[in-house]
Order: structure tokens, then sequence, then C-alpha cells
């Protein structure tokens, strides 16, 4: 064998090690891709948005029933305001004619029985509020934990990300590095062998077998191959796929 030969067939065993890598950085990529923190996160961010959804309905509930309160609170200032007032004319002696007091005195009494049935009212919003005040409350709670896992899975995902990237990082300079070491046609081959052959575009004959396809070539076959250069470009006759002798 010429040394040149000997040389091509150190390019073919080195694309097999190109390979190698380039299989180790497409399952670092589907690792990367495919994290359970990830997922973990991706089901946690949509548990929160189920708890902040339920929770903005009973919030809107509570919005309306607190407007209600306040509506009613301040009316019924407005008519303890008005009954004290009667009352005050009524207490300063300043009214002396008796139908004018009598009807001084039914106003302020409609003017109290107003007010009881109004602060009826709002005891009864009060009871309302307890439950949905409650139903907040929980919501609230639910998100502090959703919120605290969330970080925490955050943290991890960061951690296995940045393993994972390093790790890719190193390998992707040992493929560069090894790949500008090869003859830019017979890597180009490879490449374009790779994309059509799933990710394999070369592989070791060994005992008349391919190594991708692992089908056995034809005895004529392997010894038309034995009897090629060293440096010639040998392909399966079965999955089209480089050969390494
Ligand atoms: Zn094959």
């Amino acid at each position: 064998m010429e040394p040149c030969d000997d040389a091509v067939v150190t390019a073919y065993d080195e694309l097999l090690e190109v390979q190698a890598l380039d299989l180790s950085l497409q399952q670092l990529a589907h690792r990367r891709a495919n994290l359970p923190e990830q997922a973990a996160l991706d089901a946690n961010s949509a548990r929160r948005t189920g708890v902040e959804s339920a929770r903005s309905e009973v919030d809107a509930a509570h919005r309306e029933l607190v407007r209600r309160q306040h509506l009613l609170e301040d009316e019924i200032n407005q008519v303890r305001g008005r009954a004290e007032t009667h009352e005050a004319t009524l207490y300063s002696g300043s009214v002396n004619n008796p139908r004018e007091l009598q009807a001084l005195q039914d106003d302020i009494e409609a003017l109290r029985r107003r007010q009881r049935a109004l602060e009826d009212d709002d005891l009864e919003i009060m009871e309302e509020l307890e439950p949905v005040v409650a139903a907040l409350a929980e919501f609230d709670a639910q998100l502090t934990v959703l919120a605290d896992e969330a970080s925490q899975l955050q943290a991890a995902l960061g951690s296995v990300t940045a393993d994972i990237d390093a790790e890719t990082a190193r390998i992707g300079q040992e493929r560069s590095d090894l790949a500008a070491g090869i003859d830019a046609d017979v890597l180009a081959d490879y490449e374009q062998l790779r994309v059509q052959c799933g990710g394999v575009g070369i592989a070791r004959l060994e005992g008349g077998h391919c190594g991708g396809c692992h089908l056995a070539l034809s005895a004529v076959e392997v010894d038309r191959i034995r009897k090629l250069p060293g440096d010639a470009r040998v392909v399966c006759e079965e999955c089209g796929r480089l050969l390494v002798r």
C-alpha cells in the first residue's frame, strides 16, 4: 500500500469517529429538547394558568360583592345621617306643633326601618363574602406553592441545560478539530449520506456485512471491494452508505 492510500483509509476511519461525535451531538440535542424538567415546568405553568383563571372568576365575584357592599354602606350612612338630623331637630325643642312633631317621628321611624333593612342586606353580603375571601386565599396559597415549584424547576432546568450546552460545545469543538483534518469532498460526501440515511452515513464492513443496514454483501461484491485501492470510495450496494474496510 502506498502512503497516500494509508492517509485516505485513515480519513474514512476518522469519518467514523466524526459520526460517533455527530451521534453524541444529536443525542444531546434530543435530550435538551425533551428535558423532564422542561415538561414539569410546562405542566406547572398549565396548572398556574388554570388556577389563575379560576381565581380571576372568583375575584370578579369578590369585586362585585365589595362594590355592592360599598354602595350599601354609603346608603346606610346617608339614611342614618338623615335620621340623626331629624332626631336632633326633634330633641332641639324647635318644633312644637304636634302634627309636625308626629310627622318628624314618623320620618325617623321610617328612616330607622330603612337603615335596619339595609344593614340586614349588608350582613347578607358579608356572609356571601366569607367563602369567596376564603377561596381567594386558597387560590393564592396554591399559586405560591406553584411559583415556588416553578422557580425550583427553573433552577434545575438552568443547571441541566448548562451542563448539556457545555458538553455540546466540548464535543462540537472535538468534532470540528477532527473534521478539519479530513478532505472536504470526503466530508461533504459523508454529510450528504448522513442526511439521506437517517443519521448514519458511514459504517464498517465486517464479515461481509454492512454495519449500517446489517445486510450481507454478495461474495462477488466483497471480493471486488477487497481488490480496490485503499483510497477508493466504497459504498454498500444495499443501503448506499460509505463503507470502511
Ligand atoms: Zn448497507
